[in-house]
């Protein structure tokens, strides 16, 4: 966030407390509090507000915040803008696109996931229906395709032109050693893997905490991988009784170190938000000597507190937020190694 959108922010925000780190007793942290009920995602501007205001929209109509979550994260899976997630997702080295998503529901912690998803837009709302509707947790490949089909989930074709070109060139450029050339006239090269995922958390007004994670995964992955996302404790998890976590970029870092499940026990060890999302990237750090990825956490706790935080330097709000009093954008806080 500039400096101009942070006083804003100060301005409109309710409380903001000073903390100090439990790492570093001598470093005051400022915490983001906002009142509930609240719903936080894990995007800046943009993308907050597309996600945010229908979702917000949809709990003030309904007062029902797990149906809030699914229709925040509903709005990016659908978007060819986006590529991801969902539709217009980057597909895998083999061109298909495969989405992974987990849900949580505080009361009677119950989950629901999907893994290695085909054909089928709203993954998020396909592991809703495994929480709700099975007595299982996890979902894979094929069978919940069927699953989802069963539930009359549409099949459709989740590679848009401009993904599939993109995902085209990556491979034209890979390798000067293998059969595949780009276009005369294409001399850029294109490595990059595109990290992205969405995580919506809400509170209701009863205090009850709720989560969706959501993603086509790491752009170009060897099919088959399967990431955080939609693995319990990793790319999300909560607890009623603390609150709730979730995190995007590079999943293998984040399964290894149970990331989201770890944020939410030390926020249940009284860290703030902030200083739990700030504990669980170091704690990536310690079992990596290089840090050429970036991981991102986004957190809250039942207090309202909001935390976020990641590896690749901040340009402008990396969550947003939002209740009675609007739309809040937060910065959060690099952690560098
Ligand atoms: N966390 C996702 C995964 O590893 C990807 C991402 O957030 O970019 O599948």
């Amino acid at each position: 966030m500039k400096s101009f959108d942070r006083r804003t922010f100060v301005k409109k925000s309710l409380t903001l407390s000073a903390l100090s780190l439990g790492a570093n007793k001598s470093r005051a942290e400022q915490q983001v509090r906002v009142l509930l009920p609240v719903m936080i995602c894990s995007r800046g501007r943009k993308w907050g507000e597309r996600v945010l205001q229908p979702a917000w929209q949809k709990w003030l109509t309904s007062q029902n915040m797990l149906d809030a979550v699914e229709t925040g994260a509903n709005v990016v899976e659908q978007d060819p803008d986006d590529n991801s997630v969902g539709y217009g997702g980057l597909p895998n080295e083999e061109g298909k696109v495969t989405l992974d998503a987990s849900i949580m529901k505080g009361p009677g912690h119950r989950c629901g996931s999907v893994a290695a998803l085909e054909n089928i837009v709203h993954a998020s709302s396909v592991a809703r229906l495994v929480m709700e509707r099975t007595d299982h947790i996890m979902l894979v490949g094929k069978d919940a395709y069927r699953f989802a089909r069963a539930h009359g989930f549409k099949k459709e074709n989740l590679l848009t032109e401009k993904s599939r070109i993109e995902w085209l060139r990556w491979k034209e450029t890979l390798s000067e050693r293998d059969d595949w050339l780009p276009a005369d006239h294409d001399t850029s090269r294109n490595n990059e893997r595109i990290t992205g995922t969405i995580n919506v958390l809400g509170i209701d007004d009863q205090g009850n905490v709720f989560g969706i994670t959501t993603t086509s995964g790491l752009a170009y992955k060897i099919p088959g991988r399967v990431g955080d996302s939609p693995i319990i404790g990793a790319g999300l998890y909560l607890d009623n009784t603390v609150g709730a976590a979730g995190a995007t970029g590079r999943g293998e870092e984040v399964i290894r170190t149970c990331g989201s499940f770890l944020i939410v026990e030390k926020m249940r060890d009284g860290m703030s938000p902030q200083q739990a999302c700030e504990y669980a990237l170091k704690r990536i750090a310690q079992v990596n000597t290089d840090i050429d990825f970036n991981v991102k956490y986004i957190a809250i706790n039942k207090k309202g507190q909001i935390g976020c935080a990641q590896f690749k330097p901040i340009k402008g709000p990396i969550c947003s937020a939002i209740s009675s009093k609007g739309m809040q954008y937060i910065n959060g806080k690099q952690v560098k190694i």
